[in-house]
């Protein structure tokens, strides 16, 4: 049994500021990635447990809204510091739950706090800046511009950064004067639970946040209550677009965070240091688990050996291992149905006669989810490990010639989420970041995401943006008031 209390929990439903025994069918198992041993089994919710959720977020809207934005900052603010308090604990989940090395644990924590302090600081200023005035050409009128809170807000997440993706959402929904009912991964569903002990902690007034763990059913039930204003969803497009239809029925908006097929280019001017430690970060952190992984290089045809080769090199001495092994730098896959489904698309990639350069397979077979980190090189565009998330270690490369082809098959794709360039002439650099068709691209630099940064996608990878005041701005409605002069 761990010592680690957010890894022992009777009661995994968080409504009206009270812990309550779920209503969901049977409990949810909590598995250990690096061994496959069950850590917990904790009950679940159901969708009558979303109801209560939803009528509490709405009871609570009202008064939450006209809280003084300085107070819903004060009220981040603790929730970051309560982050801060549990920040070792925290990590032991991730790094027990998720798999994820520490480094990466300890990133994903610092990202939670300093996403509910930007917005604190962003809610500080919300209501000064109220009421802008706005004098109307040629008319006897005035106007003024109020930016209103949306409402309750449904929100759904995924498992691959549980304590990140539930803050780029609930912070800015609360900076707003939002409220919320958040479901959290059937597949992990523990960290989040740390808000709602957070949230008696600092005297969160009762429904501001509210939380349900379970599976679809439980995302069903909260893209179909009544009391929402708005569902925000973060996870695969398949389920995304069966959030969307359901939501589609009562003509609410919605905020999609979907999935990619990211490029990254690599022009044979690059140093290649940096080009080795871009590919590399961009497809192996989380073991590929990243809506962002930049899966497909491109190459220029004249650096394309030199670069393959050390990716090889430094792909297979990687070390992959519990991430509580010392010098692990890639953990295992979180769950063993992603596990399942990496394999056969590495078992595809063999069928389909693929160059592999490194990897190519599960590491070992045992009862841990390891794959080892894996290249293809010259991989044909129409072949599924080119087009598809495959949401693994697996990274597929070919060449260009010219920058015109580079930017061409950047945006072959019907993804379009995030992307890389590193080249050394800044302007040719800049040239071809402004080229793809993303929302997030790293010139010359890892995958770092600021808060003040914007975060979503073009195309299929998603609806509307989080992070920085566009993530506020979600969760806002604009209100213009015209009056006489
Ligand atoms: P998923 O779509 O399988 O599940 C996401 C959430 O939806 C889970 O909580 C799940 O229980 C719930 N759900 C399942 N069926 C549902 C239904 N019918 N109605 C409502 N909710 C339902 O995704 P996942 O496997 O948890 O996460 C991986 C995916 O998420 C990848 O495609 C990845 O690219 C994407 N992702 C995107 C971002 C982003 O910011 N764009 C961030 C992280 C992950």
């Amino acid at each position: 049994m761990s010592s680690n209390p957010l890894l022992q929990r009777n009661q995994t439903v968080f409504i009206n500021g009270e812990w309550r025994d779920g209503g969901g069918a049977a409990p949810l198992s909590v598995v250990n990635p690096s061994n496959g041993e069950i850590i917990t089994q904790v009950p679940t919710g159901g969708a009558g447990d979303v109801e209560a959720a939803a009528a509490a977020a709405a009871a609570a809207f009202g008064p939450w809204k006209a809280t003084p934005s300085t107070t819903r900052a004060g009220y981040l603010r603790a929730i970051a510091k309560g982050l801060a308090a549990r920040h070792d604990q925290l990590v032991n989940v991730q790094m027990t739950v998720s798999g994820k090395p520490q480094m990466e644990s300890e990133i994903d924590v610092g990202d939670a706090i300093a996403c509910f302090e930007y917005y604190a600081g962003l809610a500080d200023g919300l209501d000064a800046a109220q009421d802008a005035p706005v004098s109307h050409a040629g008319g006897d009128h005035m106007g003024r511009v109020r930016h209103e809170p949306v409402g309750p807000v449904g929100m759904i997440v995924p498992w691959n950064f549980p304590l990140v993706t539930s803050a780029w959402k609930l912070a800015p929904a609360l900076a707003a004067g939002c409220t919320a009912v958040m479901k959290t991964s059937e597949m992990t569903p523990l960290i989040e639970l740390a808000y709602g002990d957070i949230a008696v902690e600092i005297g969160l007034p009762a429904g501001v946040i509210n939380i349900v763990t379970g599976g679809a059913d439980v995302g069903i039930a909260i893209s179909a209550a009544p009391e929402f204003r708005k569902v925000s969803f973060t996870g695969s497009n398949m389920v995304g677009a069966l959030v969307m239809q359901a939501v589609s029925k009562r003509c609410l908006p919605i905020a999609l965070e979907l999935g990619g097929k990211s490029p990254i280019i690599v022009t044979e001017d690059a140093d290649l240091d940096t080009a080795l430690d871009c590919v590399l970060g961009g497809v192996f952190y989380n073991a590929g688990q990243m809506c962002s992984a930049t899966s497909r290089l491109m190459v220029h045809e004249s650096l394309e050996a030199k670069l393959i080769e050390g990716l090889a090199e430094r792909a297979k001495g990687m070390r992959v291992s519990s991430p509580f092994d010392e010098g692990c730098e890639m953990g295992p896959i979180t769950t063993r149905a992603q596990f399942t489904k990496i394999r056969e698309y590495l078992d595809g990639a063999r069928a389909d006669g693929l160059t592999c350069v490194a990897g190519g397979d599960a590491l070992a077979d045992g009862p841990g989810n390891f794959i080892a980190p894996t290249i293809y090189r010259n991989v044909p565009h129409d072949n599924r490990i080119w087009r598809e998330e495959v949401f693994g270690p697996v990274l597929a490369t070919t060449t260009f010639r010219s920058d015109e082809e580079a930017i061409r098959i950047a945006n072959d794709t019907h993804y379009g989420l995030v992307g890389s360039v590193v080249c050394a002439d800044p302007a040719r650099g800049n040239a071809l970041c402004d080229g793809i068709e993303a929302g997030q691209i790293w010139y010359n630099t890892p995958q770092i995401v600021y808060p003040d940064s914007a975060w979503g996608g073009f195309k299929a990878s998603g609806i509307g943006r989080e992070l920085g005041p566009w993530g506020l701005s979600g969760f806002q409605g604009v209100k213009h008031v015209t009056s006489p002069m």
